[in-house]
């Protein structure tokens, strides 16, 4: 929360936003771009996206490591050094962080890439573009139509490659190709709606993942490598398959109705969460609401409430979500108390995140406390436990960060929509200074198939707010605002 005040005082100037192209193989994309005192800066965030690897930040430090495979990239936001596997270089001009993304000077940065990576990558000053080597893509091509009795999915590959198939809660059908580097592009071009709600292709360390969301229940289904062309046949039998083109709504809940509500209080046992200057612990508050929360759905009894925890206990972001995906949950809503890392800090106010990339650095930090203090408590944990435990690890896991990263878009919309009606509720019940709805990627609410949102109900760093955080009438109000807002998602969604 510190780093956004820090980053605009170091980069004031204003910019016209625009994109550059992306030629590879054959196949445009778009990266953001912009120049300033002609530099052209892109967004490495999402050529990343592009050529594979991925990004890790330390907000505090300003620091963003990229990593493909054994190659580590660090750059120090406003600076124009930056380390290659430990060996200082220099860009000339500095690395830039903007809308949640980091940006490098095109010109200068670009020969430092090609040199360490895989691919062959250029970029062309006069024209404003980036080409990547074709060369590189092992998985070429993607096609899915419509036979007889179901589906056939094709893979297309230039030589045979292991790989996995595996269908996952959503109707996802995912496809893991070992060293397979996907030709995202082309695979993304061939998103068809009538088929499929949803399309992926995600390159990890080692592995490239094609995921299809499917608009029919993936019923009895077979795969096998054949040959010229090398590519991966997948045929999902269904006798009762059907196309039905205007069914693209997602449906919250199993029965088209909003009636089953999880609520999930942050943290618990040996997870604190954050602590306030004089004790109070983010979990006792966030406990201490839900049960308010609990108590007044209950009496409501059009609604049937589940609790991922109503005592002080260890309850893993694993457990959380299937607790909520068991139930057939309608809406999810997890509840924190936010924090700062400054002492005597003076930032106060409420927060409504729902789930989707963090537009900005003070929610990516939001983001990034609350996953890294289950991440932390998860270590600890693991200590006095033994390795079984390892399993629900929210990082460790590629596929599972993969599954994540997908389920992010699907009730984007019903979970903005309910964000912004606790935001009302909020703001006309609330004294305290409201910060507003924002997006963030949160680890909990990214594994529950339903709209959800989190909720950071004050600042217990703050001495005034951890206060009124503790005081039975604030913990309250809250309850009964968030009460208000989901009988207003009720009467939005529920459709008889
Ligand atoms: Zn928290």
């Amino acid at each position: 929360m510190l780093a956004g005040l820090l980053l605009i005082l170091l980069f004031p100037a204003v910019i016209s936003a625009k994109t550059v192209d992306v030629v590879i193989a054959g196949s445009t994309e778009k990266v953001q771009a912009f120049e300033q005192h002609h530099v052209v800066y892109f967004s490495f965030s999402e050529l990343a996206d592009i050529i594979g690897g991925h990004l890790d930040w330390e907000l505090v430090g300003h620091e963003v490591t990229y990593t493909q495979d054994t190659i580590q990239f660090s750059f120090l936001i406003g600076s124009p050094f930056f380390k290659i596997n430990n060996n200082m270089f220099n860009m000339t001009y500095p690395a830039t962080f903007r809308k949640g993304q980091l940006f490098l000077p095109a010109l200068t940065f670009t020969p430092f890439l090609d040199r360490e990576i895989q691919q062959k990558i250029t970029w062309n000053n006069d024209r404003k573009l980036f080409r990547i080597d074709s060369e590189y893509f092992n998985v070429t091509d993607l096609s899915v139509s419509a036979k007889a009795n179901g589906l056939l999915i094709e893979i297309f590959l230039t030589q045979a490659l292991p790989y996995e198939v595996f269908v996952t809660e959503g109707n996802w059908i995912n496809v893991s190709i070992r060293d397979g580097k996907l030709n995202r592009a082309r695979i993304l071009s061939r998103k068809d709606k009538r088929y499929m709600y949803n399309l992926k292709a995600h390159q990890v360390a080692g592995a490239g993942q094609v995921s299809i969301r499917l608009r029919r229940k993936i019923g009895k289904w077979h795969h096998k490598l054949q040959y010229d062309p090398p590519r991966i046949q997948i045929s999902i039998a269904d006798t009762s398959f059907v196309l039905n083109p205007a069914d693209t709504q997602p449906v919250i809940g199993p029965d088209n109705k909003i009636d089953v509500i999880v609520i999930d209080p942050g943290h618990g046992g040996r997870q604190y969460g954050a602590i306030g200057p004089n004790g109070t612990r983010e979990k006792d508050i966030a406990l201490g609401i839900a049960k308010r929360l609990a108590k007044l759905i209950r009496k409501d009894k059009q609604f049937k409430v589940i609790m991922t925890r109503d005592r002080d206990k260890t309850v893993s972001l694993q457990e959380r979500a299937d607790i909520a995906n068991k139930a057939g949950a309608d809406l999810f809503i997890s509840i924190h108390a936010n924090s700062t890392t400054r002492r005597k800090s003076r930032v106060r106010g409420w927060n409504v995140f729902f789930l989707a990339q963090a537009l900005n650095d003070s929610a990516r930090a939001v983001a990034q406390f609350e996953n890294s203090a289950f991440l932390r408590d998860r270590n600890a944990f693991e200590i006095h436990n033994n390795a079984d435990d390892m399993s629900d690890n929210p990082i460790g896991d590629p596929v599972l960060t993969i599954l994540n990263d997908m389920i992010m878009t699907e009730f984007q919309a019903e979970s903005y929509d309910f964000a912004m009606m606790v935001d009302r509720e909020f703001r006309r019940s609330l004294k305290i200074p409201a910060r507003g709805v924002d997006q963030a990627g949160f680890f909990v609410l990214n594994m529950v198939f339903t709209p959800s949102v989190l909720v950071e109900v004050g600042f217990i760093s703050n001495k005034q707010e951890e206060k009124l955080l503790k005081s039975k009438k604030y913990q309250q109000k809250v309850a009964e605002a968030i009460y208000r807002a989901i009988k207003r998602f009720k009467a939005k969604y529920e459709h008889q």
